[in-house]
């Protein structure tokens, strides 16, 4: 079976796209490097036809698929499982625009475009595709719709699902479903779009995507300031949003120990501003002229500073410096990975609940867990942090894990709950979080969740054993 699965493969796309020996842990190996599965063989389609080829072909044989973008997520749901009998389906090859109309402010792009290669095209044409995230050089459009990707923008824009149109998806049966459309307005019948986007890869395959794009902003600047407390963070973003408007489009938080991790694992990196318990990163992004945002901007700053809401602020004064910036804040996790492993958790909160919620659980976290160390960094104007717990220094950080993961999760989740918070924000449920999902969804809602999984892929041969 397996051997004819792999000959009928190698026939529908050429042999050089269906990789079966060697170092495949490119595929097998997630980002983490906390999973690592043994694929049947990795295979490379190069169009739509082709993948609906490849999930026929597994259909027929009884295999079951892992798609795959850019193998950036972080809930360990695209990489295979252990047993060598899932076929991992690889997008990467399917990264072609296919139309851009700039009057309709719409683009279609195939699933495994990369995320920053689509937002070069947008710029080229001098429009903005918003989606920004750390990922952006290697993540694919495709993984970014199928985990509803979040990342610096949402507080503007929205997340992948309020970027996205239409969709183009092979089915569990290897039927194309041709939903691309760039319509705003379409309520015929129920939203099979939304359906998919999110799934992550147990509904379909998203194979191409009509996606909205927007005006280039005429002056973009960015800031960081220094906060004593988080609470004068959650004022900051009040006053910045009453007298910003629309144009801020980015409220970043890191904390004092996300970024002595950059200043330690990248010394090289410029930190304009002495450590102080909160930095904020703000982004202002408008379309009226370079000095009147400035003005504007430098303005609410001053104010923040006057009433102590801030204690020192720096504004970037070119494109290279408010780069660099940014910069800052996305190598939070990679020097978190180059600490060790650490606890994840990617809650969402009511902004008025971050400041009481990181008081309590912190101290929570400290008298239950002794020495650990909080990273604790993201999104607050998306109400979305990034709250890591990392083991004692000198500790392992596999025997930390081992030891204490599931406590640590369950008094973080549990609080999160007490807020009417969520335990997965951005990243999805992938395997990581499945438990999760089982424990704290409502049964109702786990029941629709399984109807629907039921319909679309009744023989379970979709990314099986992620999310449900
Ligand atoms: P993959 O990792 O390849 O896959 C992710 C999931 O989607 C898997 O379940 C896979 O099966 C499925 N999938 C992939 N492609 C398809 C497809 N075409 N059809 C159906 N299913 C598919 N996320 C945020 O939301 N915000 C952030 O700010 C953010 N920052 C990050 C920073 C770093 C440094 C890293 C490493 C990750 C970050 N992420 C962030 C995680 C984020 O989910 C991923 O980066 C991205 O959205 C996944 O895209 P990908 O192409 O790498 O997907």
């Amino acid at each position: 079976m397996t051997m004819a699965l792999l000959d009928a493969l190698r026939s529908a796309l050429g042999s050089a796209h269906v990789l079966h020996d060697g170092d495949l842990s490119a595929w097998e190996l997630d980002w983490r490097k906390r999973w690592r599965g043994k694929a049947l063989a990795v295979v490379r389609p190069g169009s739509t036809a082709e993948v609906a080829k490849v999930l026929r072909l597994c259909a027929e044989h009884g295999a079951c698929i892992v798609p795959q973008g850019g193998n950036t997520g972080l809930v360990g749901g695209g990489v295979p499982d252990a047993s060598g009998e899932q076929v991992l389906l690889s997008l990467g090859r399917l990264n072609r625009v296919r139309t851009l109309d700039a009057a309709n402010l719409t683009i279609t792009v195939e699933a495994g475009m990369v995320l920053q290669a689509l937002q070069q095209t947008a710029a080229d044409a001098g429009l903005l595709f918003p989606l920004s995230l750390a990922a952006e050089g290697s993540c694919t459009i495709g993984g970014n719709l199928a985990t509803n990707a979040g990342g610096t923008q949402v507080l503007r824009y929205g997340n992948a699902r309020e970027l996205c149109l239409g969709l183009e998806v092979v089915n569990a049966a290897g039927e194309v479903w041709d939903g691309l459309t760039g319509l705003r307005k379409d309520n015929t019948g129920y939203d099979l779009r939304d359906l998919f986007i999110g799934s992550e890869g147990t509904l379909g395959v998203i194979t191409a995507a009509t996606l909205k794009l927007f005006p280039q902003p005429a002056a973009s600047l960015t800031a960081l300031a220094s906060c004593d407390s988080l609470a004068n963070c959650v004022a900051l973003l009040g006053r910045a949003q009453a007298r910003l408007g629309a144009g801020l489009t980015g409220f970043e938080v890191m904390g004092q120990f996300a970024l002595d991790l950059v200043r330690q694992h990248f010394p090289q990196l410029p930190q304009p501003l002495p450590p102080s318990p909160w930095t904020v990163l703000l982004e202002y992004a408008d379309t009226e002229g370079e000095s009147q945002a400035r003005q504007r901007f430098e303005a609410l700053l001053e104010s923040a500073l006057e009433d102590e809401l801030i204690s020192d602020a720096a504004v970037a004064e070119s494109l290279a410096q408010s780069a660099a910036l940014w910069h800052l804040r996305e190598s939070i996790p990679l020097a978190q990975s180059e600490e060790g492993l650490n606890v994840k958790h990617d809650i969402a909160l009511p902004v008025s609940a971050i400041p009481e919620f990181c008081d309590s659980t912190d101290a929570a976290l400290r008298a239950t867990f002794p020495g650990v160390r909080l990273v604790n960094f993201g999104h607050l104007g998306d109400g979305n942090l990034h709250y890591n717990v990392q083991g004692p220094a000198g500790s392992t950080a596999n025997e930390f894990l081992a030891q204490h993961e599931h406590d640590i999760n369950q008094l973080v989740f549990d609080a999160v709950q007490a807020c009417g918070g969520s335990f997965s924000a951005e990243h999805g449920i992938g395997a990581l979080k499945r438990d999760e999902l089982a424990q704290r969804k409502s049964g109702v809602a786990l029941g629709m969740m399984r109807a629907i999984k039921q319909a679309l892929d009744p023989h379970n041969r979709l990314n099986p054993g992620r999310v449900l």
